[in-house]
């Protein structure tokens, strides 16, 4: 029996993603809740800095919305703090419009782009979208947050913590994403497209270079920190790709 063809409108509700609001005005935050939940997304709200941060941490978004004003911790703090622990998807700042200077501020702080309120609910949506398609693959909502294990090599994907045998590793942004997407699919060589498309989003958003570099950033910190009991490296497969390789143990 064929399949029933999915409707425009599904495809449309299943393009969407997971949010976080972070506002205490509930006249702000009502509307634009009930306007991005129309649209398909899925929206918590967090009505405080301390709150978002938790939220933000145990939880898997695709976009933070985070207001400059917050009680208990203000939003810039917040980007700032969520940035230092290596937090790295999206940030969209809301800033009022007599805060001209809050818009390089929250920059600064780490945001990636900032819409000043009043904002017309198009105007949210073009930047959610456009956020959207920034979000890496493998980092999407849609991917349960897990413990990967690979002989010493343990990664916790809800707290981007990676352990090494009795060491705690540091990576930047996209080592760290191919690192967790090489242990998801252990035992599969990956293609350099492949890659490309689940990290940078596409092969014509990256150059050969930059996924050089990341490869080789990966296996430089992997070797530094080799723990006696076995040794975790990524081999290269001539002509195919890619793979994470597990000796001894
Ligand atoms: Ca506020």
């Amino acid at each position: 029996m064929p399949h029933p063809m999915p409707s425009a409108d599904n495809l449309q509700r299943h393009a969407t993603g997971r949010l976080l609001l972070v506002e205490d005005e509930m006249t702000l935050a009502g509307p634009v809740m009930r306007g991005l939940e129309e649209e398909g997304y899925l929206v918590d709200l967090a009505q405080d800095g301390v709150e978002g941060e938790m939220l933000a941490l145990s939880e898997t978004y695709d976009v933070l919305l985070i207001d400059w004003r917050l009680p208990r911790m203000d939003g810039r703090t917040l980007v700032e703090r969520l940035r230092k622990q290596g937090y790295s998807q999206p940030i969209l700042m809301l800033t009022a419009l007599r805060d001209v200077d809050h818009k390089v501020a929250g920059l600064d702080a780490g945001a990636d782009d900032y819409l000043t309120k009043p904002f017309s609910f198009e105007e949210l949506m073009a930047r959610l979208r456009a956020l959207l398609r920034r979000v890496p693959q493998t980092a999407s909502a849609t991917l349960q947050p897990v413990h990967l294990k690979a002989g010493p090599l343990e990664m916790d994907t809800a707290r981007r913590r990676v352990r090494y045998g009795p060491t705690t590793l540091q990576f930047r942004t996209k080592e760290y994403q191919l690192l967790e997407l090489l242990m998801r699919h252990q035992g599969e060589v990956l293609s350099r497209s492949v890659i490309a498309e689940r990290i940078w989003g596409s092969v014509y958003d990256v150059t050969d270079n930059a996924i050089d570099v990341t490869i080789s950033g990966l296996r430089q910190k992997l070797a530094a920190a080799e723990p006696k009991d076995g040794a975790i490296t990524v081999e290269t497969v001539r002509g195919v790709g890619y793979a994470l390789h597990v000796a001894g143990g």
